[in-house]
Formats: structure tokens, C-alpha cells, sequence
């Protein structure tokens, strides 16, 4: 794009939106220019700030016409890379448009606007006494629900419920033309109940990163706060019993969550920015618990079949401690509030001197968590990195997510290389083994494109083009090109 067409597209824009909605100083813009991850930066020649949804219509239709590409973009956390805009293009910041519309106790659904963050709906939930809860992820607490739900991503209640674009109860969208639609339920029943049963329309904005359009509302699904909770630590001395007792817990349905966080972590809540190695006598990985019932009784009835499931990985040679309440914990070391409450900001991850924040995730089989955790541990080492390793297994065991996470420096260009070297190898390992790499940034596409069917390519593609045809949408991400048609 040309100077000379952004600033007629800039002029039309501050005129549909006014001036306050139109970013153009260099210094504002830079905050939109890279994220915790090793991508190069790019500078977007404008940032867009709409606060209803009319004016999201309106410089859509703007963009489309001027040729500008536009970007969607709320808090940038999703550690992909996927927010940074292609140089010169637009961002779509959509912070302002923050309204929880409705919450409807009845039918546990909210209906929320993109830029409403984790910490907002869990304080309305509580000044409203509404007796709901949601599921969250580790993400900071002040990042979107809606971008989360429409990456996939995954929370404390993915064991139970699924990954989280299964929780969407319909969707508003605004498409590449400027025209608005609604799938789902609310394409038709004024209640936002769920995805079906008319064709799951919501599924073409799911895992696209704004490719296909804008999501100005989404229902998303609540439930019912059981009365009585614990959320219990279990270290473990080796992973591979780790990932049996996910397995394990996740079959027998008595948990809310179960998640599997490996050994740096714990050195870096106490402080260590940089982990060396491992002593032989300490924990390898620590689990997380939590159990839920109606009653004291059917709480306790669960934390006896969790006892008999520990017993038994004890008698097959696993060695573990026994549980410890979190209240307990934190009363040891405060430090353990971090896990006591969601959502939660892991400094350790964020705040660290060297700003960086990298990793490859992936959702697969829980069957096959033992070889990608060999795997992935043995790259990361010979990478010079602490190994850090989260795991869950989600929707009671059908998968699980395995994500392999590095901080490093972001101002050594030799630590970005290095990052990015050892995440395409991680990639490699986890697709050679069944694993999807989840909220794919566009690297790693181009990295397993070879591997994908042709016919999802294609389909892929065409659906793009059809939806976007002047390809203005995030182009950047899931760069595929329709048969026919020139990239
Ligand atoms: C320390 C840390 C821990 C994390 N833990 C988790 C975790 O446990 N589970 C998890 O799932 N994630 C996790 N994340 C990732 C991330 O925080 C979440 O995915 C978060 O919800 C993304 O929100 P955001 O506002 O940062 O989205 P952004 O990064 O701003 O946007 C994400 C993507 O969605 C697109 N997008 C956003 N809004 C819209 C819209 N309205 N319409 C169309 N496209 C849109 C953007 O273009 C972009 O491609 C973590 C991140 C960090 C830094």
C-alpha cells in the first residue's frame, strides 16, 4: 500500500470513526508491533479503535475498498505471533468494545463483546451474586475471552468440558464485506445455547485468527459453582507417572482438572529466572487437582478414588508424595497463592528480565504422551533450555494439550534464533508423533504444510477466497492459496 492510499484510507476512517479511534502515532503504533515471542517485529501504518459494532462495519467496508489490510488484535498474548500485522497494514484493537451484554443465570451463557477479559466477567459474576463459574486458562487476567474461545485454547475446565471453542453458544460476526451475520443458536432463538443444530456456521471463525471475519459477540457457556471445591498438589518424581495418572484421573471422571506442570516451573515461582539442571532427588513434575461436589460427602468420595488411583501407581513403582491442599501450601510459601485463584498472572513467564516468551503447543493423543514428552525434554535440553512443560488431558481424556514453553532474552538475537531453531524441531517431533500444533502461528504452517491433506488445503482455500476475496484478512495467518488463484 502506498503513502498516498493510506492516508486517504486513514482520512475516510477518522471521518467514519473519528479522529480519537484512529491510531497514526509511531510511538502508539509500536505497542501493536510485536509480542513476548521471537517474530520480528512489523509496524502497522494504522491502528483502528471501534467501540460498537457499526463502526467495526464501517471500516471494515473502508479497508475492503481502500485495499488495507486489517489485523484483529485485544491483549496480543497468544504467543504465536499471530496480532503482529504485515507491515503497513491495519490493527484492529478491539479493547473498547468491552459490554457484557447479557448473562442469562438460567441458561449459563453470557453474551460478551471481544474486548471483555477474564477478570471483568469473573468481577461481574461476583458483584451480580450470580452463582456461575467459568472456565479459565493461565493466560494474564487481563486478556479476551472471545480470542480464546475462537482459538481453541484451553482452561481449568477442559477436562471436563473441552477445549473452549466447544463453549461457544453462537456467534455475531462482521464479514470481510462488512455485512454482519449470526451462527449458532442465535442465528435463530434469542437464547445463545450453543452451535448447533443448524450447520455449525461458527466453525468457519474458529482456529482462523480473523481471516474470515471480525467476532463482535460471543455466548459464552457458564456453570453451575458446586458448593464445595478443592484444588490439590501432588509431586511426582517422574514424568512418565505423571502422565499415567492423567490418564488414569481422566477416565474415572472425578475431576474438575487435572494438569501437569514439569519441574522449572516451580524453581522459577521461587525465583529462579534460569533453572540449570535438575537434582536427581527432586520432583520431576507436580500435578494439579481439582475436585468439586454437591456435598462434603460426595467431595470426599472422590478424594477416595483419587487415594485408590495413587495407591495403585504406587504399587507399580511410581513414586509420589501424598496430596496437599492448596490452602495448605500457600500457608507453607505464600508464593503458591499463584495457583490458589484464577485467573492468574505467572510472572515468571511474563515479567522476567529478559521479556521473552515462546512455545510450541499442541493438542494429541493422551496415549502418546509418554514419546513426545521424551522427545520434546531431550530437544529442549540439547537447546540449552530449562525444559518447561505444561500438560492436561481435555474432554475426559479424548486429548490433551502438550505444550513446551522457553523465556529467553528477547534482545539476543542469538537466544531469538535459538527459539525459534529448537520450536521448529518441537513442531517436527509432535507431528511426527500425532500432535496438532494449536493457535498455529504462520511459520509453523508453512513448516507442516507439506504434511497436511490436500483436500483441507484446498477446502481451506476456497472457503478464504470465497469469504475474502481481495485477501485482506490477517494475511499473514493460515497463508494457503486457492486452486487457481495466485498467493
Ligand atoms: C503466560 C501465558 C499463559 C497462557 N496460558 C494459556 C492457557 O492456559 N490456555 C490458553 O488457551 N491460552 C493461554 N495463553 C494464550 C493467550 O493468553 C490466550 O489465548 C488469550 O485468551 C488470548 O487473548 P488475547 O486478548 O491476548 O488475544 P490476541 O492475541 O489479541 O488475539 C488472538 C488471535 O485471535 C484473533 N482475534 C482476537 N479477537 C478476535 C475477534 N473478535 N474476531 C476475530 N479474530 C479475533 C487475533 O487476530 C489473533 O489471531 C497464555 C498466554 C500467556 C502469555
Amino acid at each position: 500500500m502506498t503513502n498516498g492510499t493510506l492516508e486517504r484510507a486513514r482520512a475516510r476512517l477518522v471521518e467514519a470513526l473519528g479522529a480519537e479511534a484512529v491510531v497514526v502515532e509511531t510511538g502508539a503504533l509500536d505497542e501493536y508491533a510485536s509480542d513476548y515471542t521471537e517474530e520480528a517485529p512489523r509496524r502497522p501504518g494504522l491502528a483502528l479503535r471501534p467501540a460498537r459494532v457499526e463502526e467495526v462495519q464501517a471500516l471494515v467496508r473502508i479497508a475492503s475498498e481502500e485495499g488495507l489490510s486489517l489485523t484483529v488484535r485485544v491483549a496480543g498474548s497468544n504467543v504465536g505471533g499471530l496480532a503482529i500485522p504485515p507491515e503497513g497494514g491495519a490493527v484492529v484493537d478491539l479493547r473498547r468494545m468491552n459490554r457484557i451484554v447479557e448473562v442469562n443465570r438460567e441458561d449459563m451463557v453470557a453474551v460478551i463483546e471481544p474486548g471483555v477479559t477474564w477478570e471483568q466477567l469473573k468481577a461481574h459474576l461476583l458483584a451480580e451474586k450470580i452463582p456461575l463459574r467459568m472456565g479459565y486458562p493461565l493466560s494474564p487476567p487481563d486478556t479476551s475471552i472471545v480470542a480464546n474461545c475462537l482459538l481453541d485454547g484451553l482452561g481449568n475446565l477442559s477436562m471436563r468440558y473441552g477445549a473452549m471453542a466447544d463453549w461457544i453458544g453462537g456467534l455475531e460476526v462482521v464479514l470481510p464485506d462488512g455485512s454482519l451475520c449470526r451462527t449458532g443458536a442465535p442465528a435463530l432463538s434469542p437464547v445463545w445455547f450453543g452451535r448447533g443444530p443448524l450447520p455449525d456456521l461458527s466453525g468457519l471463525f474458529v482456529c482462523s485468527q480473523g481471516t474470515t471475519g471480525i467476532v463482535t459477540k460471543l455466548g459464552f457457556q457458564l456453570w453451575p459453582e458446586p458448593p464445595h471445591r478443592r484444588r490439590t498438589f501432588i509431586l511426582m518424581y517422574d514424568r512418565n507417572g505423571a502422565f499415567r495418572a492423567m490418564r488414569e484421573l481422566a477416565q474415572r471422571m472425578i475431576c474438575d482438572d487435572v494438569g501437569g506442570l514439569s519441574w522449572p516451573t516451580g524453581k522459577m515461582l521461587f525465583g529462579v529466572d534460569k533453572p540449570g539442571a535438575r537434582d536427581p532427588g527432586e520432583p520431576e513434575f507436580f500435578l494439579y487437582l481439582d475436585l468439586s461436589g454437591q456435598s462434603a460427602r460426595e467431595l470426599e468420595l472422590r478424594a477416595e478414588v483419587l487415594g485408590e488411583v495413587l495407591d495403585g501407581l504406587r504399587r507399580e513403582g511410581f513414586e509420589l508424595e501424598q496430596p496437599l491442599d492448596v490452602p495448605t501450601l500457600v500457608r507453607l510459601n505464600p508464593r503458591f497463592s499463584k495457583f490458589a485463584e484464577f485467573p492468574t498472572r505467572l510472572e515468571f513467564l511474563v515479567d522476567h528480565p529478559g521479556g521473552g516468551l515462546s512455545w510450541v503447543g499442541t493438542y494429541g493423543p493422551l496415549s502418546r504422551f509418554e514419546a513426545y514428552g521424551d522427545r520434546g525434554v531431550a530437544i529442549m535440553e540439547r537447546f540449552g533450555f530449562a525444559p518447561i512443560l505444561v500438560s492436561r488431558p481435555m474432554k475426559g481424556g479424548h486429548f490433551g494439550v502438550m505444550r513446551f514453553i522457553a523465556t529467553f532474552d528477547k534482545q539476543s538475537a542469538e537466544e531469538r534464533a535459538r527459539v525459534r531453531e529448537m520450536s521448529g524441531e518441537l513442531v517436527d517431533a509432535g507431528v511426527e508423533l500425532g500432535f496438532i500444533p494449536y493457535k498455529t502461528p504462520p511459520w509453523v504452517v508453512e513448516r507442516i504444510r507439506s504434511r497436511l491433506d490436500p483436500g483441507f488445503l484446498a477446502t481451506l482455500a476456497r472457503v478464504r477466497a470465497a469469504l475474502d476475496p481481495r485477501g485482506l484478512m490477517a494475511p499473514h495467518c493460515w497463508p494457503v492459496t486457492a486452486p487457481g488463484r495466485q498467493g
